[in-house]
């Protein structure tokens, strides 16, 4: 099924209605994340596709207009907007090298004295949220209202029931907060960066919505609204970072297979930016060892193959 939103420029629906013809006719879809129980029930079949364009035109294919769990893709909102207001300083407090480690991970945080690898490991993004605390008072709330006003969709919310699910199963997110916070590199209490990270990863969106709320990073760092949010070369920087660290420890393979900065979360959604062009945004639940999206990023590997857009 194809819907159209406006029809001022739909260059590449075509090209998306090829490629949800091949991943319809493609087996295996991996299987849906189920350490936060609320989002095992999912099905893995499940695909929507969508690509915006930097007037604002949005189109897609398949489940482009139902809403998913963006999880970790609200990684890259939040660096965007603590970015935005602390500036370089906030790379004393997270680097900003791949980890070559699980999203989740522990190991590296204790011989690295507290200091993540980078704002999209699970550590990284704690981080980013705490400061983002600091600074707004309500980051999930800054958050949603950046999401809501970007992707011109006021109805954006969280998903309760998904917040409820990973925080009765956060541990090992509660780990993290509590060893860098001994490190002090965590600065309000942990139940309260807790209450506002499991918030932030709860908020419901399709890939209409994701798509066009990501267009500031293909407009170089300009709104929806012709506001600047972030420098040129800001931009350039989340850009890079997704490249190299917004794939989990698969960014490598993502690099090489779709050639773009993307991020990824465990609710199977993926975005993906073509600097100066379009962003695009694909779902699809399954996902592979790696928490990778599998028709996501063959749907993201198509893409840039038939059309040859790519930042290489
Ligand atoms: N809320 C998830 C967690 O912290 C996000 C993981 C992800 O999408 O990578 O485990």
């Amino acid at each position: 099924m194809v819907i159209m939103t406006t029809t001022s420029s739909l260059t590449f629906l075509p090209v998306l209605e090829r490629i949800a013809e091949e991943i319809g006719r493609t087996p295996g879809r991996g299987r849906p994340a189920d350490y936060i129980p609320a989002l095992a029930a999912r099905d893995p079949r499940s695909f929507g596709m969508a690509v915006a364009e930097l007037d604002g035109t949005v189109y897609g294919v398949g489940e482009w207009r139902q809403p998913f769990s963006t999880q970790s893709i609200t990684k890259v909102f939040t660096l965007a907007l603590e970015l935005a207001r602390e500036g370089d300083e906030l790379w004393e407090h997270v680097g900003r090298e791949p980890s070559g480690n699980p999203f989740n991970s522990l190991v590296q945080l204790e011989y690295e004295n507290g200091i993540p690898r980078n704002p999209f490991i699970n550590a990284g993004a704690l981080v980013v949220t705490d400061r983002l605390q600091t600074r707004t008072g309500d980051a999930a709330d800054t958050l949603l209202a950046f999401l809501r006003a970007e992707s011109g969709n006021p109805d954006l919310d969280f998903d309760r029931q998904i917040a409820a699910s990973e925080t009765a199963h956060g541990d090992r997110n509660a780990a993290l907060a509590h060893f860098m916070k001994s490190y002090g590199n965590i600065e309000n209490a942990v139940p309260t960066l807790l209450f506002e990270y499991f918030r932030q990863c709860s908020i419901a969106a399709s890939c209409a919505d994701l798509a066009l709320a990501t267009t500031f990073l293909a407009r170089h760092g300009i709104c929806a609204d012709g506001t600047r949010l972030l420098t040129r070369s800001q931009a350039k920087q989340i850009n890079a970072i997704m490249l190299t660290c917004g794939t989990y420890d698969a960014a490598g393979d993502f690099a090489y297979r779709v050639g773009l900065p993307g991020k990824s979360g465990v609710g199977g959604g993926i975005i993906a930016v073509v600097p100066g062009r379009c962003t695009l945004c694909v779902w699809s639940p399954g996902l592979d060892e790696r928490g990778n999206s599998v028709a996501g990023v063959a749907a993201l590997d198509r893409f840039t193959t038939l059309t040859g857009l790519s930042v290489f």
